[in-house]
């Protein structure tokens, strides 16, 4: 047995108590987890303050000095302890809330101390709240360096495995493991690339010498971290492009019909360019798993309705997947006029589909009648048999999420289907190469032309009656209106209150004008007789909640109005910007907020006046967000990253994945002897995330 692989209770100083709260508090059983567990913050005790150069604006802070005095004030749970104390400069206080006996056993008035906390001014004096500390020796004054902070819980802290003790076990670990921790990249990519060896990063990250290693180690970690995934993810590329055959669709009669007769406008060089990739995947053999990036407006429906007529032409069906009912209702609405125009069928499958319908849709999917189904996961429900599913597009489908994605693939034993993942909004790059590592990508880069940028206003809401009255003008020149408030779930009553209260201000403003309400409490019937009374023009303001961002197509909609624009994401508010600049008419987007501004909230709206770029916005929201936050991708489990950071390491992640591909292209199935330890890595990694990723996307 490998020395990293013993049980964690066989290290000096755990045993079995400890080891069991390791277990189960941190997942650490063997040394390799334990030696795993990096810090996750280090405190700098390279540097002593004085006393007199306190101030507020300091984080953590380390001051050498004596302990003048100690007293207890208060009585019972207000009961502290204050330990007055000096250096050269000035005094503070150290004051404890909790296990005060404890504290003044050990602290001894007259010796002196190295403390460690955050200082905050009381008063007169500045005072550390429970600050660490410890009596003062020789070569602490001398000798002092970066920190290791370990995470803990409070069951641990209670066992006594607080940071420190941690660090003590991780000494003991690497000063007899040192020599068991293996190199794991080839040599002459640690060469090329300038890393450290894997046994220095690992030490040093735990107890960095200074600031410039520890920046080496976490360098060497990061790389290979992403150099791990990137290898992964390619080769399960390589592998499904040699295992996998789809079926091959050659034959484009009704398509080349629909160019012919139907096309309603021209296609863009961007989309052209994306329907030949797709149809040179699909003619290929392989089974087909692309990435299709476009902004909002640049015409992904069409382009998905084109590649399902490759399918439909070659004796197969299509199904277009969406993650909300309202998407899919967008998504059937937008693909059933081309449908319709050429004679395709199609239908739509949700969750409030009639057991009479779904009947007919059952029955019509299998035995082939029916060309295109449209639907939410109701698709995928095992109940659904398709005669022969050739391609299926999904929309959006980070919010999916794996298992169900690998569900999709089960539909079809003989052939997969081929898939087309559409996003709704831009993803950006460093994002879409670890989630989506494993597609190859098509993008739509250019927006059908005659399209004026959309002007983008930031107001504060005490000038509301201005933003009334450019509204005003506008319907005056015969264009619509969408007035947007924020749903957010958690507190639905007083979203809905607020809805009402701008519909009856927005009422009052307008009295003469037809005015349109749809929100989540309504009915689908009622919303969708409301929707259809805006999209006819007959009124001419629609006053809803965000169930508007994947509404219908109204092209003489040329005004969005976003209240509370500060409570929404970047991608959100994208998205509905999205909704007007689909005419031929200027369109504006005026984003009212509060005064009231997080720092954030005020970069999102800054960044919403300035551009209309979608892969733009998508990297400001990537960076203010970070990559956990991004919908969807906690279930991929891929960004569950140690060291990386998707939206600040972007450049050392361009390399990993370039050398993951030169690394593959070489050696597809790592047997290469300089490859051993890369194989080793990859085959324990697989088995502890337990998915078998091949399967999947
Ligand atoms: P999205 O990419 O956001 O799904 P859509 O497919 O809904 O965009 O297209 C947005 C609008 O642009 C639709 O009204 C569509 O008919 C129109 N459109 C798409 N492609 C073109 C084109 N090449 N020329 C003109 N209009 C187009
Ligand atoms: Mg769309």
């Amino acid at each position: 047995m490998d020395f990293l692989d013993k049980k964690i209770e066989f290290l000096k100083g755990v045993g079995p108590k400890r080891a069991e709260l390791l277990n189960k508090e941190l997942g650490i059983f063997t040394f390799s987890d334990l030696l795993n567990h990096f810090p996750f913050r280090y405190e700098d005790r390279s540097v002593f303050y004085q006393i007199i150069q306190l101030n507020e604006q300091l984080p953590y802070v380390q001051i050498k000095g004596v302990i003048t005095r100690l007293e207890t004030v208060g009585e019972g749970r207000k009961k502290r302890l204050h330990a007055y104390f000096s250096d050269t400069t000035g005094e503070m206080t150290l004051v404890w809330f909790k296990g005060l006996q404890w504290v003044e056993k050990k602290l001894k008035v007259g010796e002196q101390y190295l403390v460690f906390g955050k200082p905050a001014k009381f008063g007169r004096l500045y005072s550390i709240a429970h600050p660490d500390f410890e009596p003062l020796t020789a070569q602490q004054s001398v000798k002092a360096g970066l920190q290791p902070v370990y995470h803990t819980t409070e069951k641990l802290k209670s066992g006594f495995v607080d940071s420190k003790a941690i660090g003590r076990m991780m000494r003991q670990l690497v000063e007899q493991g040192v020599n068991h921790i293996e190199e794991t990249l080839p040599a002459a990519l640690i060469e090329q690339y300038k890393l450290i060896p894997r046994q220095h990063a690992v030490i040093q990250a735990h107890f960095p010498n200074d600031s410039q290693a520890l920046a080496k180690a976490q360098a060497r970690l990061k790389f290979e971290e992403l150099f791990l995934i990137q290898l992964r993810l390619h080769s399960i590329k390589n592998k499904r492009k040699v295992a996998f055959s789809g079926q091959v669709f050659g034959k484009l009669s009704t398509l080349n019909e629909f160019y012919k007769e139907h096309l309603p406008f021209d296609l863009t060089g961007a989309q052209k360019r994306v329907i030949k990739e797709v149809f040179a995947d699909v003619k290929s053999g392989k089974q087909m798993n692309r990435l299709l990036q476009g902004d909002v407006g640049s015409g992904k429906t069409i382009v998905a309705f084109i590649c399902m007529l490759m399918a439909i032409d070659n004796g197969a069906q299509a199904c277009m997947m969406a993650p909300t009912e309202i998407l899919a209702q967008q998504h059937y609405h937008g693909l059933k006029e081309f449908a319709d125009a050429i004679g395709v069928s199609i239908s739509i499958l949700t969750g409030s589909s009639k057991k009479s319908e779904r009947k007919v849709i059952d029955e019509t999917l299998r035995d082939g009648s029916l060309k295109i189904i449209v639907g939410t996961h109701a698709l995928i429900e095992d109940k659904v048999d398709f005669k022969n599913l050739g391609l299926c597009v999904i929309d959006e489908q980070h919010r999916f999420g794996v298992a169900q994605r690998a569900k999709l693939w089960q539909k079809q034993s003989v052939a997969h289907p081929h898939v087309l993942v559409m996003t709704a909004t831009p993803i950006p790059r460093t994002l879409a190469m670890t989630l989506y590592g494993d597609l190859d990508v098509s993008v739509i880069d250019e927006l059908p032309p005659g399209r004026k940028p959309i002007e983008t206003v930031h107001y504060y809401e005490t000038n509301r009656l201005r933003v009334f009255g450019f509204l005003q003008k506008q319907i005056d020149l015969g264009r619509q209106v969408y007035i947007v408030y924020p749903l957010i779930e958690e507190s639905e009553k007083l979203d809905y209150n607020n809805l009402m209260d701008g519909y009856e201000s927005v009422c009052r403003a307008f009295p003469k004008i037809p005015i349109s309400i749809v929100h989540g409490k309504m009915k689908p019937a009622d919303k969708d007789f409301e929707m259809q009374r805006f999209v006819k023009g007959e009124t001419k303001i629609m006053v809803a909640t965000t169930v508007i961002e994947v509404g219908v197509n109204v092209p003489n909609a040329s005004v969005m109005v976003v209240e509370n624009a500060e409570k929404f994401g970047l991608s959100q508010l994208h998205q509905l910007r999205g909704r007007v600049g689909r005419g031929a008419d200027q369109s504006f987007c005026l984003l009212i907020s509060s005064f009231k501004l997080s720092k954030d909230g005020k970069t999102r709206l800054e960044t919403m006046v300035r551009t209309n770029n979608g892969f733009e916005i998508a990297d400001v929201d990537l960076k203010l967000r970070g990559p956990g936050d991004i919908e969807g991708t906690q279930q991929s489990g891929i960004l569950d990253l140690k060291f990386a950071d998707i939206a600040r390491d972007a450049k050392i992640l361009q390399e990993a994945k370039y050398c993951a591909e030169r690394v593959l292209e070489e050696d597809p199935t790592l047997g290469l002897e300089k490859n051993a330890g890369l194989l080793k890595q990859i085959r324990k990694i697989r088995k502890e995330k337990g998915l078998n990723w091949g399967r999947i996307s």
